[in-house]
């Protein structure tokens, strides 16, 4: 293919193989455009995290999904009718301390019965991801940088780069559940946790599982030692009476950088430097204003898509 930076050589390198690393993948596969992907975790994902605790997968990232972007319903859809991804609510409870629980009404939200990270796995089936590779400088050729700002700017200048907020994600099992809400709930006002869903309803499976995820607040106080976020966690859970039973197990797992405090308005950011195009991608390129797993999605597919469009001129 010839560019405006010469004829590609080389493949693309994406950085990331979270779900904006997995669409800009499949832009350049479908353009024929060779790529490499890398991602210093052992599993792809990012974010969509969904690891194996106590013999079933537990969503520890992204607790769902929604479907607002026409043409990620198309993926959806293709989703929906393989069986990997399944509508599963539109109403969740609100807890607040010393007030009785009531429901709120949103869009659907949809889940997976296979945990999140299989979407992912499933948008990247076939390629070969270089995983367990950290990169710490920007490699020669065409880059795509697909990750939060606080850690591409690791890598590479961005310019007005957004702050995240950490959360920890406290997974608890028990021998069984009787919770106030179904399916899950948003925790107003609280200080210290401010989501809590049924894992088991959400992934279909019916176990005794909570995530619980805290607020930025009570994250930050646990950033060196994740797991000392547990023991206010199962405090909160009791305070709400959520639970009232000590579980069997639980497990802790920070987010450095899980949510943009605030977002870039565009989709993507693709630069020419030195002969050579940078993109920039993820959630937090967002100009819809509301970052999340489609917005990742949106923003990887767009700039897959620019730099096919500048490469091919
Ligand atoms: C606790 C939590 C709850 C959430 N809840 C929701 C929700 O309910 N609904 C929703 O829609 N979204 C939710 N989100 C947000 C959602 O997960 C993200 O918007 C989406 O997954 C972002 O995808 P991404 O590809 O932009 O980034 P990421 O998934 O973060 O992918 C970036 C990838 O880059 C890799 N990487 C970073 N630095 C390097 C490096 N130097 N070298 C190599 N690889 C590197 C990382 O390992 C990672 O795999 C939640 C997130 C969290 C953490």
């Amino acid at each position: 293919m010839n560019s405006e930076a010469g004829i590609i050589s080389d493949p693309v390198t994406i950085i990331g193989a979270g779900i904006a690393g997995a669409a800009c993948a499949r832009v350049l596969r479908d353009a024929d455009v060779p790529f490499r992907i890398v991602d210093r975790g052992r599993a792809p994902g990012g974010r969509m995290s969904s690891p194996e605790l106590h013999g079933r997968r537990v969503d520890l990232g992204a607790g769902y999904f929604t479907v607002r972007d026409q043409e990620f319903a198309t993926v959806v859809a293709d989703w929906e009718s393989g069986g990997l991804a399944r509508q599963w609510a539109n109403t969740f409870g609100i807890l607040k301390p010393e007030t009785v629980p009531c429901t709120t009404t949103g869009p659907v939200r949809w889940a997976t019965p296979n945990g999140l990270r299989s979407l992912v796995r499933n948008m990247l089936d076939g390629f070969d991801i270089e995983h367990s590779t950290e990169l710490t400088d920007l490699p020669d050729g065409h880059v795509v940088v697909a990750m939060p700002d606080p850690q591409a700017t690791r890598l590479t200048a961005v310019p007005d780069a957004v702050d995240y907020d950490p959360v920890i994600a406290v997974a608890c099992g028990f021998d069984g559940l009787d919770i106030p809400f179904r399916d899950a709930a948003f925790v107003n006002d609280h200080p210290d946790i401010d989501f809590v869903v049924d894992d088991g309803a959400r992934r279909g499976d019916g176990a005794p599982v909570l995530v619980v995820h805290t607020t930025s607040g009570r994250a930050q106080q646990h950033l060196d030692n994740p797991d000392g976020a547990i023991a206010p966690v199962l405090d909160a859970l009791r305070e709400l009476s959520v639970v009232s039973a000590d579980p069997a197990w639980t497990h802790a797992h920070r987010w450095t950088f899980a949510k943009p405090a605030a977002q870039h308005d565009s989709n993507f950011e693709l630069q020419h430097r030195d002969g050579r195009f940078v993109g920039l991608a993820g959630d937090q390129w967002c100009e819809s204003g509301v970052p999340r797993v489609e917005s990742a999605w949106r923003s990887g597919t767009d700039v897959g898509r620019e730099l096919v469009r500048r490469l091919s001129h």
